[in-house]
């Protein structure tokens, strides 16, 4: 069908009184726009029902809405779905952050309506993927957290499969004795609930159980996930929509803690063995089964220790707390000694932790652990740095080391020496557990993994991890998701956490799992593009082979034939353009983004010759985070110079490079990269999008070298919202940097 565009100016907002419209609307016309006009306020009913009528009487399918940021009233000119809408920002990116009624302020105002028309010329609606897919939800984990979220989502009235590797459901909870206080006034340890949940979950027609059952492959995509469960029974096969991985953690391994006396006494214990015994309703000194008359709970056992766990658990001085009540309970007149770094009981549970703390047969005090020593029946810790200064000496019947938790994700590296009588193998029958199928370990150094959801996906088989094994995801922005779309993790695999945040986490899950059968169900992507309907087209003709998409993509998207031809599965994709960005043949595009696309805005830019002594730079600007960054710089009116013309990007990581070269071939003075922060606490919201950018600066650089241009020219940056203060001097110290470049060559060629 052919494009028919209408091009609407908002005079309100001060963008008619720092703008000539007419010469905006003849910049439209130019540009053969069939439809041009301006009205006093856009955004209010009238100017809505302006274009309305247009789209109906004059047949309109492309509309530009030259007024304020799209991120505003987003809904408000959405005018069909045959009907494509783009954003050109007079308001935040011309007539709030530059000279009003300047002759450089108009030309970026002209330019802008000229780059609009341009994309609305070759972009076209989106055409959902559309398939018949599965609602149903599998939970893999049965603690509070897996019951949890299997009871909320059947809740909702969607069906279940819970799958669990033991042969009874509870987890963690069905072995703690107590759990902490979850009611006012939070002074006291309350039973938790675990078996009342096990007996809802029983009696749940939505919901199906699988016990002593573990996942071995997880084949397909969103909406239609194909697993094949396996068990002592044989095996069987589901379809599910979504997936949530509430496996949970396992406690640090105590054998790495003999700094801290572990392994050389039985009455060196950890928090499990001390929860364990408390359970079984008897506290007794393990060595000789006899009652204690004092104990020393020593905090942060390898925890916020570099050489062992380098974070915090969150739970694990609440544990020792607890179970100080536990002793005094059975034990009224034992001593009890808590040594810690720092006690950390957050929010209400401030209560519980005054409430010990006012016991007198409860002695706590920060220090360091100098030694822990076996020594004539007792144990001895020496503590240094007290908070009275000085070093003391604990005498004690037992030593409980409160260990912090690792996730189920975790894959470890397997350390013990092979021996003569069992050597070690390396195979792909290695398990969970790191010893293979024919009962031998694995060699050391060989990886442990975590094999869990067994996923057939080209990069790998579980799902990617952050350095100390949670599972990688925006970790502020989108908590639950993880790399693997509709794939949820929560409770403690995904961070450590107690029960009832873990049950608040489920109920998180839950949710988006929801939401992810039902958007994959409509086409639509659920995060963080939530609601877009385009997905990425590949020319398979042009294709290469050169795996480049296959690799980048950050979400494992695209599988592969054994040629290395991409198998693009629509529903993992994320949209964030990464591939688009990576591919050298520049034949990956969306319906309204693509390589063509953003080629035309570029060269609908009017250039100023050499002559003129107007440079022109562009930014090319990550939609996430710095483009609301930009906006922020105009709502706060801050005032940064005129030459920079803005192309928003989906991200950061789908620039490809040609763009950088057209826009230097097209007289371009320089251009600036604009994208979310990198590195360890990366805010990038395709994870992997801004620091493939900067690797992608080599292939950057050679372009400038084979054009003959200085490196100057081309700058990347890294930028979060808050930064917004910083975007006038970005952009002015790199016009300076350019003016002492000088004017591209190329300029006028
Ligand atoms: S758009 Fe992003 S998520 Fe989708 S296939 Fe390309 S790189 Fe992967
Ligand atoms: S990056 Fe482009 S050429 Fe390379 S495999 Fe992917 S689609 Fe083919």
């Amino acid at each position: 069908m052919d494009t028919k565009i209408g091009v609407y100016v908002c005079k309100g907002c001060d963008i008619g009184k720092s703008l000539d419209v007419d010469k905006l609307l003849e910049a439209a016309k130019e540009k053969e726009a069939a439809v041009c006009k301006a009205h006093d306020a856009l955004c209010a009913p009238e100017g809505v029902q302006m274009i309305r009528d247009d789209v109906e009487k004059e047949g309109l399918n492309r509309v530009s809405v030259a007024a304020c940021s799209q991120r505003v009233f987003p809904e408000l000119f959405e005018f069909g779905k045959d009907v494509l809408t783009d954003r050109a920002n007079l308001r935040e990116h011309v007539a709030w952050c530059h000279t009003p009624n300047d002759e450089d302020t108009q030309m970026l105002g002209d330019d802008y309506i000229r780059m609009s028309v341009a994309r609305l010329k070759v972009a076209a609606p989106p055409e959902p993927f559309i398939e018949e897919t599965s609602k149903d939800i599998m939970v893999i984990g049965g603690g509070v957290t897996g019951m949890t979220a299997a009871a909320a989502a059947s809740g909702a009235g969607y069906k279940v499969t819970l799958v669990e590797n033991q042969p009874h459901l509870g987890g963690w909870a069905a072995r703690f004795r107590k759990v902490f206080p979850k009611h006012p006034p939070y002074r006291d340890l309350e039973d938790s609930q675990c078996n009342e949940l096990i007996e809802r979950i029983k009696q749940d027609d939505n919901i199906t159980v699988h016990l002593s059952t573990t996942v071995a492959k997880t084949d397909g995509q969103p909406g239609k996930f194909n697993v094949t469960l396996k068990s002592a029974n044989g095996s069987s096969e589901l379809t599910v929509g979504s997936i949530i991985q509430a496996t949970g953690w396992k406690p640090y391994d105590a054998n790495k803690l003999t700094h801290l006396g572990y392994g050389s006494s039985p009455d060196i214990i950890t928090n499990i063995q001390m929860e364990d015994m408390a359970r079984e309703g008897k506290i007794i000194r393990p060595s000789d089964s006899r009652p204690i008359d004092s104990i020393a709970f020593i905090q942060c056992a390898g925890s916020r220790d570099q050489d062992h766990l380098p974070y915090c658990s969150a739970v694990c001085c609440r544990t020792s707390l607890k179970q100080a009540m536990y002793v005094r309970a059975q034990y009224p007149d034992a001593k009890i000694y808590i040594i810690y770094k720092d006690i950390r009981t957050p929010a209400q549970f401030e209560m519980f932790y005054a409430n010990v703390q006012n016991d007198d047969a409860v002695f706590l005090t920060k220090g360091e652990i100098a030694k822990v020593a076996a020594d004539n029946g007792k144990i001895v810790v020496d503590v240094e740095e007290t908070l009275l200064g000085e070093d003391i000496q604990v005498e004690a019947d037992m030593v409980v080391l409160a260990t912090g938790m690792v996730p189920t994700t975790k894959v470890e590296t397997i350390e013990p020496a092979v021996t003569a009588d069992n050597p070690g193998t390396e195979t792909a029958e290695e398990t969970a557990e790191g010893t293979m199928a024919d009962g031998k370990k694995a060699a050391a150094g060989a990886e442990k993994g975590a094999h869990i959801i067994n996923l057939s996906y080209r990069q790998g088989t579980d799902l990617p991890t952050l350095k100390y094994g949670f599972p990688d995801s925006h970790f502020i922005c989108f908590p639950y998701e993880t790399r693997r779309t509709a794939i949820y993790a929560a409770g403690a695999v995904r961070a450590p956490m107690d029960l009832a945040s873990s049950a608040d986490d489920a109920y998180g899950a839950a949710l988006k799992a929801i939401q992810a059968v039902n958007a994959v169900a409509e086409g639509r992507a659920v995060h963080p593009r939530a609601g877009d309907q385009t997905y990425p087209e590949f020319m398979m003709q042009k294709c290469t082979q050169c795996k480049r998409c296959t690799e980048e993509c950050p979400f494992g998207a695209l599988d592969e034939d054994d040629k290395g031809t991409p198998l693009p599965n629509p529903f993992r994709c994320r949209r964030c353009g990464v591939c688009l960005g990576a591919c050298p043949e520049r034949i990956i595009s969306f319906k309204n983004y693509s390589i063509h696309m953003i080629s035309q805005m570029i060269k609908a830019v009017e250039v100023p010759d050499e002559f003129e002594e107007k440079p022109r730079l562009l930014a090319f600007v990550c939609e996430n985070d710095a483009m609301p960054s930009v906006d922020m710089a105009g709502l706060k009116r801050l005032q940064y110079n005129s030459m920079v013309r803005i192309i928003p990007l989906r991200c950061l990581g789908s620039m490809n490079a040609i763009w950088v070269s057209d826009a230097l071939s097209r007289g371009f003075d320089g251009v600036l990269l604009i994208g979310c922060k990198k590195g360890d606490d990366y805010q990038c919201h395709f994870i992997k999008g801004s620091e493939l950018a900067h690797i992608r600066m080599e292939n950057v650089r050679e372009k400038l070298q084979q054009l003959v241009l200085e490196e100057e020219r081309v700058e990347i940056h890294e930028l979060a919202i808050s930064d917004y203060h910083k975007l006038p001097k970005i952009f002015d110290d790199f016009l300076e940097t350019i003016n002492s470049v000088g004017m591209n060559p190329y300029k006028g060629m």
